[in-house]
């Protein structure tokens, strides 16, 4: 079994580990990401201090990161988009739930769950995505620099323009 190195958080104890896991292999509608880049959010940091609890873990321990880039290296069963190996992307920092009262109406998910913090993120060689997860990046843009867009740069970009309402003038 082919394993990686994982940054993971164990809830049971609270202590923070960099140790080696088998690489997790894609199941129906997921690809294999490797990843290029993962950012420190201070979600993480509030995460290994205690004082941010998963609300919705589904196990003890759990690999942390949700701002995270790389590239697809290999694709599970049953595909819906036409991804391919190769391909560079970025990954939402969360998905929804697929249970929940609103998710089954095709409504806003009241669940989301978070990666890295409820189900295994990306501080890591490797890391699952949810094919409706994956947003692909142009070439020109840096694995640094597109890690963070789905979070460091949306949250406050909705924040401003959308919750706010900031227009220019
Ligand atoms: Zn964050
Ligand atoms: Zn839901």
């Amino acid at each position: 079994m082919d394993t990686m190195l994982a940054g993971r958080f164990h809830l049971d104890s609270k202590k923070f580990v960099v140790e080696e896991v088998p690489v997790p292999v894609p199941g129906p509608g997921e690809v294999l990401i490797e990843v290029k880049a993962a950012g420190v959010c201070l979600s993480d940091v509030h995460l290994i201090d205690g004082s941010l609890v998963p609300l919705f873990a589904t196990s003890d321990t759990v690999t942390v990161g949700h701002e995270v880039s790389g590239v697809i290296h290999t694709l599970g069963p049953d595909l819906k988009r036409g991804l391919t190996v190769g391909t560079r992307v970025t990954l939402e920092a969360g998905k929804t739930c697929g249970q929940c009262a609103g998710c089954v109406r095709r409504r806003p998910c009241t669940q989301m769950l978070t990666a890295g913090i409820d189900y295994d993120g990306g501080w890591a060689q490797y890391t699952l995505a949810r094919e409706d997860t994956l947003i692909p990046i142009p070439d020109s843009l840096p694995f640094d620099q597109a890690a963070i867009i789905p979070d460091a740069v949306s949250t406050p970009y909705a924040a401003v323009v959308a919750t706010a309402g900031v227009r220019p003038a």
